[in-house]
Order: C-alpha cells, then structure tokens, then sequence
C-alpha cells in the first residue's frame, strides 16, 4: 500500500515493528533513528513513501547503532604487540582483578591495616621495587607521561642533553624534541646521528644542564659505523658532574628474554644497576600489562615526582591498577610466566604449533572461500612490535590467500575487506598480492573457524 506522505512521527512509533525496537533500544533511540530517516527520506523525494522500506531502515540503523564500537578482534597481521590492536592481552588473573575493584568499593588509597589514607600506587611500587631491584617506583598512563613527568619534574626551564642517535620518533605524536619542549625543558644535541661519545656529553654539560638523558632506540637500529656512550660510561660521567642519569627504556623487559631464546633487551633491573637513576618503560609492550607508565629508581628522585603536580593528572586508575598488579604478581613465578601471560605465551609459541594450526584451519578457510581463492600454507615471521626488537623477527607460519588462477588486482583488498567485516573481525596484513594470516596469535581457533560462514566475499 502507498501513501504519498509518511505518517507523524508517534504514528510511525504505534506500528508493530517500531514499537518492538522500542523495548529493545528504548524510546529516544527510535524516535532519534525515526526522525533521521523521515529526513533522509525527504531528502532523496523519491516518490511515495512505503513503511515496510522504512521500517527496515530504521531496524537496520538501530541494530548498527547498538552494536559496540569498540571490541575485541583477531590479530593475524603478523605484529603481536600491535599498538592499533590494543598491545598486550591481559592474563586472566588481570581481567579477575579489574572486575573486582570495577564492581564494588576498594581500597585504592586505604591504608587497611592503619584504617587510614593510604597510597594508591603502594602495592605496584612493592613489586616493581622487588622485580627491578630499584629503591622505588611510580606509575602514570603511559611511558610518554613517565617520559614528560621525569622532564617536568627534574629540568623545568633547564638542559637535558640527549645523542642526536636517540632523538626518536616511536609514532603517532611521540617524539623526543616535543615532549622535551612541552615538558618546558630545553633539548640539547649531543654527537651525530650515528656517533656519540662520551667527549660530547662533557662538552654539553653546563651551569643549566639538569640531567643527562639516553633514549633506547626501540623502533630502529643504527647499524654501520656508529658509537653511543654505554650507561655505565654515561652514568659515572653525570654522578661526577653532580647530575642524575635518566633513561626513557621504552619497552623494558622485567625479565631476561633469551631465556626462551628471544632476543635480549635491556631490563630496568640491568640499566638501574649500571648507574641510571630513573628509568621509565611501558605498561603494555613486553611487559604484557595494561597501559601504563613505570618510572623506577631512587627514592629522592621518585619522591619529587609523585610531589609534582602533573603527577595527578598523569596518574592510574583502579582498574589498570588491579591489573598491573596481578601482572606484576605473576612475575614472582618465571618459570610459569611463559604458560600465564599471554604475550610471553605468543612471542615463545613453538613454529611446529603454528603450523599444525595452518593446516587444521586451512581446509575450512578454503571451503568458506570456494574455489576462486588459493589458499596456501607459507612460512612467515612476526615481528614483536610497539617498537620492541625492531629488528628481530620469530619464526612463524601464515595463510596466504590469492585469487586462484587469474590474479586479480583488488582481491585481496575485498578479501581483507570482507574479514574485517566478520562479527569478530580479522585483520591480515596484505603482501605480495594475498591477504596473509600470520598465525602466531591465533588461540581461539574453533572462535575463528566458527564465524567463517559468515564470510561474504
Ligand atoms: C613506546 C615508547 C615510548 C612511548 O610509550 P607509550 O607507553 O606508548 O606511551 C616512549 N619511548 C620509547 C623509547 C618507546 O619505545
């Protein structure tokens, strides 16, 4: 049946479809939804108006409205810790923790054995003091604000000398320069980009300088003819000056990787231990944590940070502090902590796993294509990411998907496109011409194949 113009708004509220969508998203949902499709409706003019169309129309937006946009995906793209994908997957006795304290009262900064105010970084500092030898610790959002707070505090309107080597970039808005600037300290280069030594320090340190500060290079390497001054080196340069050594680690591992048979990074235990008074290093890279920023070192120092007023602005909430706590916990148990966190379980995944894996799942992504795709078992590597180990990669094992006989130039980008579009979405990286799987953090492997039906190429 046509009508030329559409019934008001509470008329269209009264039919039996719109009304079922209003006990499932509520009155201001549909009459919002309503209103926006009576507009585009007028403004296409297409003719008469239908209700069984619009009705649809506004079921279909609802539905799309209501869906969460944030949520959880599957990371085949080759990166593990993949700073777009969320970095670290947290243990289950993170997830436990952080429902917890979301649920009920806590006691976030409650003394309970004083009965008085306490302080809501005490139970993480304990850990990291044990995990990393240092005197004390504090935490913040990320290793940028650890980066930003150490400046703030230590060189306000003073020197920071840094190698030219280490002025890095780690993504997105996070560059030395900048921080340094936004911190209100003042970035003095020191050496070339590939050769600094200890005689440039000197030189550099003034009546302004404040500290003397190294930078990891976590996401490059500078390979060639190059020189850094070593800590240790650097270290007994700035105490003999009076000036403390600070070190931005960005990732930083708790524990010795090669351990199993990674490659080695620095831990905060190491570079505290060769002088560094304060290191800073990331929550949610190789520690496997939530985000979060971690500075340990001297207690002197620590103390002037948590005194600073940015501190509270920069400072954690319960939820990543439960987590960050049960995460630091599991580090009391090394020989387990390869089964129990999950990106230590990823980087250590043994290459004949994974290509077990291939070949169960294989079969079914080839039946779910049908016969226009090739699907091919490849060996691969992942790289560990979040400017971890730039330059290592693991052994690993991927799915390559090409259009089978005639290559097709925008196929793989349908096919990327289409698992992207999946109800957990899946995201390949596309290379060579085939959207490849890179299987390494593939673990729920039934929750994979399950939705492939669902795939519309
Ligand atoms: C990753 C990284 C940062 C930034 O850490 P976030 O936790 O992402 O804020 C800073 N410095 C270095 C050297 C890094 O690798």
């Amino acid at each position: 049946m046509k009508a030329q113009r559409p019934p008001s708004v509470d008329r269209l509220l009264g039919s039996p479809l719109l009304a079922g969508l209003t006990e499932r998203h509520g009155r201001a949902s549909v009459v919002q939804v309503v209103r926006e499709q009576l507009e585009a409706w007028r403004a296409a003019a297409a003719g008469g108006f239908e209700l069984a169309p619009f009705e649809r129309a506004c079921r279909d937006r609802l539905e799309a409205r209501a869906a969460p946009r944030l949520g959880p995906v599957f990371n085949l793209s080759g990166t593990v810790l993949h700073t777009n994908l969320g970095r670290a997957s947290l243990p289950q006795e993170a997830v436990d923790a952080v429902a917890a304290v979301m649920r009920q009262p806590c006691n976030l900064e409650y003394d309970l054995a004083r009965g008085e105010r306490g302080d809501r970084d005490g139970p993480v500092e304990e850990l990291l003091c044990e995990l990393t030898g240092a005197e004390a610790a504090t935490a913040v959002n990320n290793n940028a604000a650890a980066v930003y707070l150490m400046l703030n505090t230590l060189a306000l309107d003073r020197e920071v000398p840094v190698s030219r080597g280490e002025l890095v970039e780690i993504g997105g808005a996070f560059r030395i320069p900048d921080i340094m600037q936004r911190a209100g300290a003042r970035l003095v280069e020191v050496g070339t980009t590939n050769r600094t030594h200890r005689a440039d320090f000197a030189q550099a340190i003034g009546p302004a300088t404040a500290a003397l500060m190294k930078v990891h290079a976590s996401n490059y390497a500078i390979e060639g003819f190059t020189a850094a001054v070593p800590e240790a080196e650097l270290a007994a340069l700035a105490r003999e000056r009076g000036l403390p050594l600070i070190v931005d680690l960005g990732s930083g591992s708790l524990v010795d990787l090669s351990r199993w048979g990674l490659p080695p990074e620095p831990t905060p235990r190491q570079t505290l231990a060769q002088g560094a008074r304060l290191v800073s290093f990331s929550g949610d890279k190789l520690l496997g944590g939530p985000q979060a920023g971690l500075i340990v070192g001297e207690r002197e120092l620590v103390e002037r940070l948590d005194r600073n007023p940015l501190k509270r602005a920069l400072r954690l909430d319960k939820m990543t502090l439960a987590a960050l706590e049960a995460v630091l916990r599991l580090y009391r148990d090394p020989d387990r902590l390869a089964q129990r966190l999950p990106t230590l379980r990823l980087l250590t995944r043994p290459l004949a796993e994974l290509q077990a894996l291939a070949e169960r799942i294989a079969p079914a992504l080839a039946a779910a294509l049908g016969p226009g795709a090739s699907v091919q078992l490849r060996p691969c590597r992942s790289q560990i990411g979040s400017g971890s180990l730039p330059v290592d990669r693991l052994e690993s094992c991927c799915i390559a998907i090409g259009a089978a006989g005639r290559a097709s130039g925008a196929y793989p980008e349908r096919l990327a496109a289409a698992f992207r579009a999946l109800p957990r979405a899946v995201i390949g990286r596309i290379e060579g011409g085939e959207l490849r799987f890179d299987l390494r953090c593939l673990e729920d492997e039934s929750g994979f194949v399950g939705q492939l039906a669902a795939l519309v190429v």
